[in-house]
Order: C-alpha cells, then structure tokens, then sequence
C-alpha cells in the first residue's frame, strides 16, 4: 500500500513521523474517514469542510496541503487501485521538537498530515445490512466537544471491546439517561415511521452521513425529528439504525439483548441507506 506523509507518496514500511509528533504523544489531532465507491470519493466536500472546522476549533492551522486535498485524496486512490473502501486523512499539530503542554508556535510548525486506504471490496453491499447490528449501551464518559473530530479514540475502542465481549457488535453511548451516538456512528430510532435522532451540539460529532441522510429523508417526505432518546425508548421502537461514512445507513436488529420489531432490518432504514447510496454516488467525486 502507498500512503502519503507530508508531501511524499510512500510505501507503508517506508512512511515516518517523528516520535515526538503532538497526535502521538498529546492526541492533538483530527482526521477525515471518506468512503470510496467504485474509486470514487462520497461527499468529499462535506468531510472537507468539517476538518476545517475541527482545525479551527482546536486552533490548529491549515496544512499547506489543504487545497490539494481532493487531488491527493485522489492519486492515492489511484496509485492504490482502491475500487471501494476508505480513505482516512489524519492531521496533527506536528512535531515541535521536543514535548511541551504548550502548544507549539504555528508559524514554526507545519502540522503533519497522514493519508492511506482501506480497500473494502463490495463496501456497499455489506452482509450486515442484510442481518443488522447488535448493539449494547455503555456510559459516555468521553469528553465535552465530540463536536471537533479528534483522534481520542480510546473510549470508542473501549466500547467497542465491551460490545465484543458482550457478543454484540457495536455500543451506543448514554448521558444523563439519553443516547449521545454509537461509538463510530449517529444513533437512530424510527417511530410510526417518524425519524429520531438527537439534535445537534458540542455532545455528538456532526455526522457527514447523518448531514445527507437526513436531507434526502425530507425530500423523501419522511418525518425528522431531532431530539434526545432513552435506550427503553430506543427498545420499543419499531427500528433503529446507525449512519457513518464507513457504514453508510446500517440498520440495528437489538438493543442491550430485546429483539426490535422482527429482529430484522427495518423497511425505513432499508430504503434510507438505498437512498444515501444512490444519491451521494450521484455527486462523488
Ligand atoms: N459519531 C462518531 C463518534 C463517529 O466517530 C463517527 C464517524 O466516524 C460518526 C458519528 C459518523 O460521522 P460521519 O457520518 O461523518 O462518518
């Protein structure tokens, strides 16, 4: 696999980053994950414009690669001959020289920038959207602005692992007794066919898939609703699913061990991921 490091198209063994870069030693960084569907990118813009905002957030500066972005999101594809699968773009603060709480001076440090792919052949025609997910709630202790798409992913990790353990696949988050999202994902719940999810805020990341699922939903006529939503909610809803770049729409079949409706994957969650895959494909990139 050739991945990109600052400014060099690499082979993976060959690719280096000091050790005293700020996303190792401080997680001071963010990242993009894009989809790839028949070596095109989906909702590029989106995910763009959202590490923009993150950098902006944290303070971070611009890479000076950031116009190229599209251009190098593209070339790995090629170099890569990634027909679908993901591309994950990390950026850092970089690599001041020494450790220090203190950020670096942003004139004297470019940030580094990583970027490789995942080949996931037939991505959009996962096996587990025809069965659904399993998922199981744990506590969202994580910090205050999962709004900014940081690279603190050990929680998420964490809760991945317990949802394993638990023979399930996949956790969804609580606060003060509501669902925040899944630990890699947006959480949904369809009631008489009426869209729940929670509103947007510093508690949730703002999902690129959520942003365009939820579009095409009203313009499919579907009703939206944004607010808050209890796991006993969620459990005698008539379905559920999830939304993220890497998932697309993926329905939920169980929540914390009750079967939802037939333990199927839901007609709303079917024709929404439909929907999202026919029509982000219509302006990939
Ligand atoms: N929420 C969290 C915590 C995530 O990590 C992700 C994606 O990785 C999402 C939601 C979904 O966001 P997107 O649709 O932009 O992939």
């Amino acid at each position: 696999r050739t991945v990109y490091v600052n400014g060099a198209y690499l082979p993976e063994t060959e690719a280096v980053v000091s050790v005293f870069d700020r996303g190792f030693l401080m997680a001071d960084a963010v990242y993009e994950v894009t989809s790839v569907l028949g070596g095109r990118l989906i909702d590029f813009a989106g995910h763009c414009a959202r590490l923009e905002r993150s950098l902006a957030e944290l303070d971070m500066r611009k890479p000076a690669c950031f116009d190229a972005l599209l251009d190098i999101h593209r070339e790995l594809v090629a170099r890569n001959g990634l027909e679908d699968g993901l591309i994950y773009l990390q950026v850092t603060r970089g690599s001041p020289g020494d450790r220090d709480f203190v950020f670096p001076d942003p004139d004297a440090t470019e940030p580094t920038v990583v970027l490789f792919t995942q080949s996931k052949p037939g991505l959009a025609d996962s096996a587990q959207a025809k069965t659904g997910l399993k998922v199981i709630s744990v506590e969202d202790i994580r910090w205050g602005r999962r709004d900014i798409k940081t690279v603190q992913l050990l929680y998420p990790s964490m809760g991945k692992m317990m949802a394993k353990k638990a023979g399930a696949d996949d956790a969804w988050l609580v606060e003060d007794g509501c669902v925040t999202e899944g630990t890699s994902n947006n959480a949904y719940i369809v009631l008489n066919g009426r869209i729940v999810t929670r509103a947007l805020g510093a508690d949730i990341l703002h999902g690129i898939t959520r942003a365009a699922v939820l579009r095409f939903a009203r313009e499919a006529q579907m009703e939206v609703e944004e607010r808050s939503f209890t796991i006993a909610e969620a459990q005698g809803a008539d379905e559920a699913f999830v939304t993220s770049a890497s998932a697309f729409v993926m329905p939920v079949v169980e929540i914390d061990g009750v079967t939802l409706g037939d333990g199927a994957p839901g007609p709303v969650a079917r024709r929404l991921r439909e929907i999202y895959i026919d029509e982000s494909l219509k302006t990939a990139v």
